[in-house]
């Protein structure tokens, strides 16, 4: 729909009707008054124009385009490229929209393109202060793909990075691995990593198994997603005031107020050894109850063993730290995502747990993917 305002032209594809209330006479003019009132408010409507479909004929501004709809223009690309002979029977879909230089066909991604104009025009409409606009953004709950009445979610990943990840989950990056066994290309005589030397370069390999990785990058991403943890406690129990971005907060070891206490990577003395990682340990002093937070950032298959055998360390420790620190309850969280950004369905209901808001799943599960990310970006980029 197109909408002149005071000579200003916005054209703005809103108060989205289904095609059959358009076909409509009745309707059509119904819809058409409706708008007209709504748009009065703001000022004096020149005109208004809706695009009606027509039985048979293509009208351009109608409809909404669904994810069937996109993934049919996929499908038709492919079957067009399959009788070219172009993508590799063994490679999945996904291979034809990843960037050439990651081994992938590099194809425009329709959906992509599509969200990035979603995201462009919510931007438009979010960052304008007239009146009208604001009554728009107000009104849209869901009336148009742009949603605009729902803010913007704070885990939203740029659509490159997500065809990345759905490739890493379907293994499909040209490793030495992929490339001599499934690409079956005759150059690869080794498949053994390029930098460990001691494993098959499988993907799991790179984002979880390297040796070479471990105190360095993998650590890292271990790290940003602790901090995110960290810092939500310390905002939610008011230890600290200021919000910063996770990546640019530096958490401090102790953080003490009349009614909590927060560790960060703080060694305990028990006659228990604790395991490796050092928790996160929250404690509430009026109810005397203590949080061990532990995070892990397992390979996609391992989740549930990671799970099974934090629980089981942890048990000791705990039992001791009630003891010694005169607790009533020692409780062990355990925020475990996959390397890709897969959880246990448990993952919320331990947010909940320590009093945290669900939506910092979308956080945590950003930097851990996009960490993930860049290890194997910059792994594949670097010499053989
Ligand atoms: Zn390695």
């Amino acid at each position: 729909m197109n909408l002149f305002v005071n000579g200003d032209i916005s054209t703005m594809h809103l108060f989205q009707v289904t095609p059959d209330e358009l076909k409509d006479e009745e309707e059509y003019e119904d819809i058409l008054e409706d708008i007209k009132e709504e748009c009065n408010k703001y000022g004096v409507v020149r005109s208004i124009e809706i695009p009606r479909p027509i039985e048979g004929v293509e009208v351009p501004g109608c409809g909404k385009w669904s994810h069937t709809d996109i993934e049919n223009i996929h499908i038709l690309i492919r079957i067009e490229l399959t009788k070219h002979r172009m993508p590799h029977p063994n490679a999945c879909k996904e291979m034809l929209l990843i960037d050439r230089k990651l081994g992938g066909r590099g194809i425009i991604d329709i959906q992509s393109l599509r969200t990035t104009q979603i995201q462009t025009l919510k931007h438009f409409f979010h960052s304008k202060q007239t009146n009208l606009h604001k009554a728009i953004v107000k009104a849209d709950k869901n009336y148009t793909q742009l949603n605009l009445s729902y803010p913007d979610h704070d885990g939203q990943l740029f659509p490159e990075t997500e065809g990345f990840m759905l490739a890493t989950q379907d293994q499909v990056i040209a490793t030495q691995n992929y490339k001599k066994y499934i690409i079956k290309d005759p150059s690869i005589t080794d498949d053994n990593c390029r930098k460990c030397h001691q494993q098959k370069e499988t993907i799991d390999h790179i984002t979880s198994g390297c040796k070479t990785l471990a105190g360095t990058e993998y650590t890292a991403r271990h790290i940003s997603a602790a901090k995110v943890i960290h810092q939500a406690l310390a905002t939610t129990n008011k230890l600290i005031e200021n919000t910063y971005p996770y990546y640019n907060y530096t958490p401090t070891s102790v953080l003490e107020n009349d009614r909590y206490k927060l560790y960060w990577d703080v060694e305990i003395h028990t006659d228990k050894t604790i395991p490796a990682n050092r928790p996160d340990i929250l404690q509430s002093k009026a109810d005397k109850m203590t949080y061990l937070i532990d995070i892990a950032i397992p390979n996609n298959v391992n989740i549930r063993n990671t799970y099974a055998g934090k629980i089981s360390k942890y048990t000791d420790p705990a039992m001791e730290i009630k003891r010694l620190w005169k607790q009533n309850k020692v409780t062990t969280v355990l925020l475990i995502m996959s390397v890709s950004g897969l959880t246990p369905n448990t993952f919320t209901q331990h947010l909940q747990q320590l009093g945290l808001d669900e939506k910092l799943h979308k956080v945590f599960q950003k930097s851990v993917i996009l960490k993930t990310c860049n290890i194997v970006r910059s792994f594949l980029n670097s010499d053989k």
